[in-house]
């Protein structure tokens, strides 16, 4: 009887493999990275292990507290506010 709950954390899960594997610019140094590999800035900035500082949060930390539902909609555009 546990079954939906199951099926929602699987989709959970893989959402999140697929964010993960997203390629992102670090904006410190214009390399691109896997979002698992990044860390969150504000205004939702992404930067690599190297540029980022102490105040940005690891992909492990940034990925729990968004809401990865609203990351991954369809019609996705390279514009940033
Ligand atoms: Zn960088």
């Amino acid at each position: 009887m546990i079954r939906a709950e199951t099926i929602l954390m699987t989709d959970s899960a893989n959402q999140l493999e697929k964010f993960g594997k997203r390629i992102q610019r670090c904006y410190g140094c214009f390399i691109a990275y896997h979002l698992k590999d990044m860390y969150l800035g504000e205004d939702v900035t992404f930067f690599c292990e190297h540029c980022k500082d102490d105040t940005m949060f690891h992909f492990d930390e940034f990925s729990k507290l968004m809401d990865l539902s609203k990351l991954d909609q369809p019609g996705d555009e390279h514009h940033h506010h």
